[in-house]
């Protein structure tokens, strides 16, 4: 905790339904942690510890940079979803939510589903996409995927109001990638499609007439924006002096296998839009449902769409500063929270107000 600043770590457990959870709030600088439950089964506790106190502290500046009041907070619950999954469980999950009185708000993550969302909220107020709420959140990652797509080809001088004569290629075409290749087709844009799943990229070249190439080819295509939307970790030593692209634009967490990654892309020519400021649509939707009134889907398409400007400073910040985008996504991030922590009066009291 020491090490990277977190504040709090709960350890939670009942007795009845041997419901064992891990609650970790990194940073609630800018307002109540939000972050996702993870439900999975680690080998051991410490490994659950790691993996909750790194996903807290990405939350902190997910929401930073996503200029969300709102901090960063994440919780796992410890074992099998298929097998352990019960109400009884979840409600007691549920209600170790509620006793930290609203500091912490959950969301669905990997293992939870909104129908999980819905037991817990039976218990708490503090649970972000239950029924009724802002729902599935690919579609608005998609959208913010696609601004970001576009304001990173501004940034490079380009046109964007139709993107014409542009190429992107979308590696994972699921939920946000197949959503994003209808946006770029509808601008314009030229776009290849990939996926280890042949049913899809054959459907997207049905309905759309894109290209079709296979996984292991797809970073080496020659374009203007590479949009990782598969798993993380695809760049790394061996793929990122074989990109053939300007800049990489996409969804997927963690797409640095390692910190030298940025360093390597920059070198080679590449502007690398950093993941966690590109998908962050996802969860300005969610943070919506925070807001006075509730939940509004116009609203919340519009304040994604603020992922446009959130990113043109991440690159301005990068080029200015003589830094890497990912390093000046973090000091966007930061500096956001040191100026928060000289006001402490300032308006951060309403989650969800993007600033
Ligand atoms: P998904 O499971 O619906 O889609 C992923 C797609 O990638 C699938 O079609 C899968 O077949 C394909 N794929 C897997 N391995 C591949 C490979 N090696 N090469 C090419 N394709 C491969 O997932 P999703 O919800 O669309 O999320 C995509 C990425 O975006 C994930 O990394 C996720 O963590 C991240 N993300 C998603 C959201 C969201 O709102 N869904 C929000 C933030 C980040």
């Amino acid at each position: 905790m020491v090490e990277h600043g977190h504040e709090t770590v709960v350890l939670c457990h009942d007795r009845a339904t041997g419901m064992q959870a891990i609650i970790a709030l990194h940073d609630t600088t800018l307002g109540p942690g939000l972050g996702g439950t993870r439900f999975r089964r680690y080998a051991t506790e410490d490994e659950a510890l790691v993996d909750v106190l790194r996903l807290s502290r990405g939350m902190t500046y997910k929401n930073a940079a996503a200029g969300l009041d709102l901090g960063g907070g994440k919780a796992v619950l410890l074992g099998d979803p298929r097998t352990d999954r019960t109400p009884e469980l979840l409600e007691a999950y549920g209600r170790a939510v509620d006793r930290l009185g609203g500091s912490y708000l959950t969301a669905e993550d990997v293992g939870t589903t909104q129908a999980d969302m819905d037991v817990l909220k039976r218990v708490t107020p503090y649970v972000t996409g239950a029924s009724g709420g802002s729902g599935d959140p690919s579609p608005a990652t998609a959208w913010g995927v696609f601004h970001a797509v576009r304001a990173t080809l501004a940034f490079l001088g380009h046109d964007v109001e139709r993107l014409e004569g542009r190429h992107v290629v979308v590696v994972g075409v699921g939920k946000v990638g197949g959503a994003l290749v209808a946006h770029l087709v509808e601008a314009g844009a030229q776009v290849t499609v990939s996926d280890v799943d042949p049913v899809r990229v054959t459907d997207l070249a049905v309905r759309f007439g894109v290209g079709i190439v296979g996984p292991d080819l797809a970073h080496r295509v020659p374009c203007d924006v590479l949009s990782p939307c598969a798993l993380g970790a695809g760049l790394h030593a061996g793929t990122i002096p074989e990109l053939a692209c300007r800049a990489v634009v996409g969804a997927a967490n963690n797409q640095l296998a390692e910190p030298e990654d940025a360093l390597r892309l920059a070198g080679g020519g590449v502007l690398y839009a950093p993941d966690f400021v590109v998908n962050a649509g996802g969860v300005i939707n969610i943070a919506e449902e925070l807001r006075p009134g509730g939940y509004d889907p116009a609203r919340a398409r519009m304040a994604v769409e603020r992922i446009a400007g959130n990113l043109t400073r991440v690159l301005e910040v990068a080029r200015d500063e003589g830094i890497t985008t990912e390093a000046a996504a973090e000091r966007v991030a930061e500096r956001r929270i040191q100026a928060a922590r000289r006001q402490p009066t300032s308006p951060a009291a309403a989650p969800g107000a993007a600033g």
